[in-house]
């Protein structure tokens, strides 16, 4: 779930390895390590807490210039420094990092244990140092090699052993593995972000690979030994990308770098002259895309919100039927899956176990998914049948904001092409095409409201409960809303479709419940007024979302923020944007640990 970080060429281990780290911080975890190989011995120092606290007890002259290094995030086991990774088998020879989790462990480690094995951790991890420590015959690739053969479960892990200097070996099951190749030395994890300060050429691991590698070269092979040939990556992203450029914390740089990051997203991918976008991942014929009659997004969090904002658009633009169901469900339910169903899988990191899991059932059923990513490379965008990248660059802070607004886009431009395929005349393709072009500025403008809503945050902040209520495409932003409240800020609060509160979240509602109403720009907004003053009339505190020049909507609310006006169908870019600041702001009066907040990773590698 987590991160792992390896490194071996001339320099000293330890500090490159606690910089990677560092630089995975913000996919959350719990504890941290590292392990370095040293004149035959190997010399591990981990801690639970912060990297902080690993690196005041790394010593500064630390020797070694080959190890491995872990953020965990716990599945099995308490936070402690005795879980936290590296593991060292018995002997003390090997030393693992490992991501992912071991379903047999249990069998695996009653087993060891019989045969007299001492275990000194409660990870699912330490037994696979354990078993390769008892496999190695003098080649720790294969040894390697023959434990994985034990194991079920989901692995990325990398290995380092006493007696054989400079050497790392790492595998992939489900769990991300990227090689760094740098000049005379060579980097492994579980993230770019973690060696973009050494190099920019990097190999992604398929599930089922193996790499062997010492500073001056790597070997990719399959279970069976078989050499992979390996395609080398060049990263794109600069290291500025993933810097703070003067803001407090990543989610605030991330939250006011969407003016451009939506731009990003459409980018070069719009044809004024045919009133469509050109989307050129998609592998699909023209004639394909046409024949699709039904599309289904898989998803989960706030990717899901995406899905359901993207499936409500394509469905009333295109009439084509469309919906968005959560990945961790759909997988488990036995679905059917329909000839000429067109599926989408959205995952910011590319790497959501559940999503990913979901995505391979339905292309087992001969289904054709396509990936909605964030992440080049990532394994969703590599075994998806074709995607969309959406371009909006690292997203470091743990809560997603512009990769949301980004994958917004996409599922914007998808409508587009296929609306346009069908009714859309070339007119109203302008049009649409008109509106997106006009939502970097309205967002541009909707972020000028920082400070009224910091003021909004600042009054509210010490209250318990929330409702955020919102119809048709804005409901969805509604549960978006909500749960970014949840996320960095523990307020419990609630997404609903406003006219769902009559049928029971009314019986919330109290001077101590505040109603976050967002209050649409169409034939809605009056039943929308309807439901505030159902609210207001039981006493309970509203703040409104709603388009500048609003008087009626300024007259019931007891706060409003003013957004400007856009084509209703483009209103979730320009009401996620306060709602995004509204928790951000809530969270930093809270005084809580906004990037990183508790319980939650980035990339969510587990089901
Ligand atoms: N299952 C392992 C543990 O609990 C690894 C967790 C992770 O991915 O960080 O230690």
């Amino acid at each position: 779930m987590c991160g792992i970080v390896g490194y071996t060429g001339p320099r000293q281990a330890s500090r490159i390895l606690v910089e990677g780290l560092k630089r995975l911080e913000y996919r959350g975890y719990d504890s941290a390590g590292v392990a370095v190989q040293d004149h035959g011995a190997l010399a591990v120092i981990k801690k639970k807490g912060k990297i902080a606290e690993l690196r005041a007890a790394v010593p500064r002259d630390m020797p070694g210039t080959c190890g491995i290094g872990h953020t965990r995030w716990a599945t099995h086991g308490g936070v402690t420094d005795a879980n936290a990774h590296p593991h060292l088998d018995a002997s003390g020879k090997v030393a693992i990092v490992h991501n992912g989790i071991i379903e047999n462990y249990g069998a695996l480690k009653e087993k060891l244990e019989k045969d007299g094995v001492r275990f000194s951790s409660e990870t699912d991890s330490e037994v696979i140092a354990q078993l390769i420590a008892r496999l190695y015959e003098g080649d720790l690739e294969r040894a390697v090699k023959s434990a994985l053969r034990h194991l079920k479960g989901t692995y990325g892990i990398a290995v380092i052993h006493a007696d054989e200097p400079g050497r790392i070996v790492g595998a992939r099951n489900g769990s991300p593995l990227v090689i760094g190749v740098g000049d005379g030395e060579m980097l492994l994890a579980s993230d770019v972000t973690a060696m973009l300060a050494h190099t920019r050429q990097v190999v992604y691991l398929n599930d089922g690979e193996v790499v062997s590698m010492t500073p001056a070269d790597f070997r990719v092979s399959d279970a069976d030994d078989n050499p992979v040939d390996p395609k080398i990556n060049e990263i794109a992203w600069q290291l500025d990308a993933i810097e703070k450029d003067g803001f407090s914390c990543y989610m605030e740089k991330e939250i006011f770098e969407q003016p451009e990051s939506i731009a990003r997203a459409f980018g070069g991918r719009l044809e004024p002259e045919y009133g469509t976008a050109k989307l050129g991942g998609l592998n699909l014929s023209r004639k394909e895309l046409h024949a699709v009659e039904r599309v289904r997004v898989i998803a989960a969090g706030t990717s899901w919100h995406a899905g359901l904002v993207g499936s409500w658009l394509l469905e009333s633009v295109t009439r084509i039927p469309a919906s968005a169901e959560l990945a961790s469900e759909l997988r488990y339910r036995n679905p059917v899956v329909e000839a000429n169903s067109l599926y989408i899988a959205a995952s910011q990191s590319g790497e959501t176990a559940d999503t990913l899991y979901a995505m391979r059932e339905i292309k087992r059923r001969g289904g054709t998914v396509l990936g909605i990513c964030n992440v080049v490379g990532s394994t969703i965008a590599r075994e998806s049948d074709g995607g969309i990248y959406v371009h909006s660059g690292p997203e470091i802070a743990v809560a997603s904001t512009k990769a949301f607004t980004s994958q917004l886009v996409a599922f914007y431009l998808l409508t587009l092409t296929l609306a346009r395929m069908h009714d859309m005349s070339h007119h109203e393709g302008i049009l649409f095409m008109e509106a997106l072009k006009s939502v970097p500025e309205a967002v541009r403008k909707t972020l000028l409201l920082r400070d009224r809503i910091q003021t909004i945050a600042k009054k509210y902040a010490r209250f318990r409960d929330f409702m955020f209520l919102g119809r048709g495409i804005l409901h969805p932003i509604a549960l978006e809303g909500a749960l970014k409240l949840k996320e960095i800020s523990y307020i419990h609060a609630e997404g609903y479709a406003s006219g769902e509160i009559k049928h029971g979240p009314i019986a919330l509602v109290s001077p101590e419940a505040p109603s976050v109403f967002l209050v649409p720009g169409d034939q809605l907004r009056e039943k929308t007024i309807s439901n505030m003053k159902e609210i207001k009339a039981r006493g309970g505190p509203i703040i409104a979302v709603a388009d500048e020049g609003d008087a009626e909507v300024v007259s019931i609310a007891d706060d409003c923020i003013p957004v400007p006006k856009v084509d209703p169908r483009f209103q979730p870019f320009t009401m996620v944007v306060p709602l995004q600041l509204f928790a951000y702001f809530t969270a930093l009066e809270l005084g809580r640990d906004v990037d990183q907040p508790r319980n939650l990773a980035k990339s969510v590698t587990v089901e």
